[in-house]
């Protein structure tokens, strides 16, 4: 979304402001766009609020550490295995799932990495680091 901004302020020499004010869709034309599966890709803006996070599943997965992949690791006996680079060391990226909604309808997004740490201020691996710490002393409250 960022670089599709970037990309259209290049062409048009607008500010970030003006590009995100003329995408600015209501969150109902979004969705109806979206299940319209002969569309061509599109970016717009929109301003809903985050109503609920979804994290029953997770909120990251283990990712393959090589720049330009990524790609989320397969669980295996040796550790965790990369169909392209086979067993690597993960890095935790988000998927950071929520329902957002706006006057006109709700719906159901996922943030990925770079959005996934705009919008927590963190990255996944400092929020696992202070997630650990509190388990840690939670644990050793418990023992005293
Ligand atoms: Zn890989």
């Amino acid at each position: 979304m960022e670089v599709k901004i970037q990309e259209e302020q290049m062409k048009t020499s607008k500010t970030t402001g003006e590009v995100m004010t003329q995408n600015r869709r209501c969150l109902s034309e979004i969705t109806n766009y979206v299940t319209d599966l002969f569309s061509d890709e599109k970016y717009f803006t929109c301003k809903a609020s985050i109503t609920k996070v979804l994290h029953e599943n997770g909120w990251y997965y283990n990712a393959c550490p090589n720049p330009n992949c990524g790609k989320k690791l397969n669980t295996i006996a040796g550790g965790y295995d990369c169909t392209q680079h086979g067993v690597v060391e993960p890095i935790r990226k988000y998927i950071l799932k929520f329902d957002i909604e706006d006057n006109t309808t709700t719906a159901r997004a996922t943030a990925f990495e770079e959005l996934a740490s705009t919008l927590m201020k963190k990255s996944a691996a400092e929020l696992i680091a202070i997630d650990s710490k509190v388990d840690y002393l939670y644990t050793n409250c418990q023992l005293i």
